[in-house]
């Protein structure tokens, strides 16, 4: 049970997350077989030892897990993409329509944008960077990632985290910034910080769609990409 003052500090953290610019928009109500799909929890696959698995073996596992009601849903899913040996990992909320289309990450207008990040400091999703996100099929309307969702997807994205060890992770938006860093705050407090995960340094930064809306991040945006550029010896 939340205390008062928890739950205080959550509308002030989602308050501040839409004034400046949360990722998603888009929101309805769910489609009637994820209701139903919800109720069949007991489909959960046998753990499968994640840690001995490759890139690819990973992959396949992805494209056909059903840990989630998601897996039904979904055309594809999207296991991430890039660069085998890393210098930056990525880490966005979770495919779009396009990406559910595509199979591939990043692959909207917000995909295009996050290109022209990279480019500016010098990285590629082709040379050196790995794009991947917190979870790995679309959720129905776009509507936020349910913590069940994320629960069950999670394994995968440390798998992918220890196999690349990249040497640094740059979170892209509240959701993967509140996953990876564990701190239950707005993305301006996140921001502030030089966090680590298993040792390898995270920064948070605001999600490409957020900042193609709301201008005024851009400048933030550019402070996060230097301090990414300084931690990898890029600039
Ligand atoms: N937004 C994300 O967070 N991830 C994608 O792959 C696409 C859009």
């Amino acid at each position: 049970m939340k205390s008062i003052l928890a739950k205080y500090r959550d509308i002030l953290n989602d308050f501040e997350d839409f004034e400046t610019g949360a990722y998603r928009r888009e929101r309805s109500a769910e489609p009637e077989n994820l209701h139903s799909l919800k109720k069949d929890k007991g489909k959960v696959p046998e753990e499968t030892d994640l840690s001995a698995c490759s890139l690819d073996e990973l992959g396949r596992l992805i494209r056909s897990c059903s840990r989630c009601p998601l897996g039904s849903l979904r055309k594809n899913a999207v296991p991430g993409e890039g660069s085998s040996n890393p210098e930056v990992m990525l880490i966005g909320e979770a495919p779009g329509a396009q990406e559910d289309e595509s199979g591939k990450p990043f692959v909207g207008a917000a995909g295009q944008y996050l290109d022209k990040w990279l480019d500016a400091v010098h990285l590629s999703r082709r040379e050196n960077v790995f794009i991947a996100n917190v979870i790995k099929c679309r959720p129905p309307n776009n509507r936020d990632p349910e913590e069940s969702e994320m629960k069950s997807c999670f394994p995968y994205l440390l798998a992918q985290i220890d196999l690349l060890k990249p040497r640094a992770i740059l979170c892209l938006g509240r959701f993967a910034g509140r996953k990876i860093t564990g701190m239950e705050t707005s993305l301006r407090n996140m921001r502030e910080k030089l966090h680590y995960f298993m040792n390898i340094p995270v920064i948070v930064t605001y999600h490409p769609s957020a900042v193609l809306r709301n201008p005024e991040l851009r400048r933030p945006v550019w402070d996060d990409l230097r301090r990414l550029s300084d931690i990898i010896g890029k600039s």
